[in-house]
């Protein structure tokens, strides 16, 4: 199937109140360009410089998520223009994100990365450390950080049952959590999207299902 033609299977599967998150990591801007003449506008990325060169070479109209793994020195890079930041987990890149924040006269949205499987992600809070970073004064004076909800990693198996004990974990922390600020829950992806959204989740981010295979 075309890049179109997933795009638009996918968004009649989901329907209009999940975000899809198109993700575009390792993938060509002529790839890019074919999934955005189609409609779509959210792209994530999870190599800080592929994603600084793509956002330089395609229609600014686009809204780039970071969803990898973020290294403190290279959030300068992506502070001026970065939509949603998916990964965060530690109060020093929180605090660098800040700064570049602040230099650019931009609150950055985060998502909190929440250890939602223990087999398959390094990263991610434990639910015991999310609860205390929204509970205590912990992010006060964070003035250019906005925490918008957060994201989950779920194990990379065909055991449903698992997958939703991982997901409705986290879409219970949510649910608890939710305010006028934090209303996004990040999870899913090509194999489990459908899955993570009966669980909660109201973004996705999916790469392969769209793109094709990755090398
Ligand atoms: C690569 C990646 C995805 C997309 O994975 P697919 O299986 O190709 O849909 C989603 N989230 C994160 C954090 C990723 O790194």
């Amino acid at each position: 199937m075309s890049i179109k033609k997933q795009i638009s299977f996918i968004n009649e599967q989901i329907g209009k109140n999940i975000t899809l998150v198109a993700v575009s990591k390792t993938k060509s801007e002529l790839k890019i360009k074919e999934a955005y003449d189609s409609g779509q506008r959210v792209f994530g990325e999870n190599k800080v410089q592929e994603l600084v060169s793509k956002q330089n070479n395609l229609p600014k109209d686009i809204k780039w998520h970071m969803i990898g793994h973020l290294q403190r020195n290279k959030v300068k890079y992506i502070a001026p223009f970065i939509n949603l930041i998916h990964g965060v987990d530690n109060i020093k890149l929180l605090k660098e994100i800040n700064k570049q924040g602040k230099k650019n006269d931009r609150i950055i949205d985060c998502l909190i990365q929440v250890k939602i499987s223990f087999e398959e992600s390094k990263f991610g809070l434990d639910y015991k450390q999310a609860n205390e970073w929204l509970t205590t004064d912990l992010l006060i004076d964070f003035k250019n950080i906005r925490i918008t909800g957060f994201m989950g990693m779920a194990s990379n198996t065909n055991n449903e049952l698992k997958l939703i004990e991982e997901f409705s974990t986290l879409n219970s922390f949510f649910n608890k959590h939710q305010n006028t600020n934090i209303k996004i829950l990040s999870m899913g992806m090509s194999n489990d999207y459908l899955l993570a959204i009966k669980n909660g989740s109201n973004m996705i981010r999916v790469g392969s299902k769209i793109f094709g295979a990755r090398k």
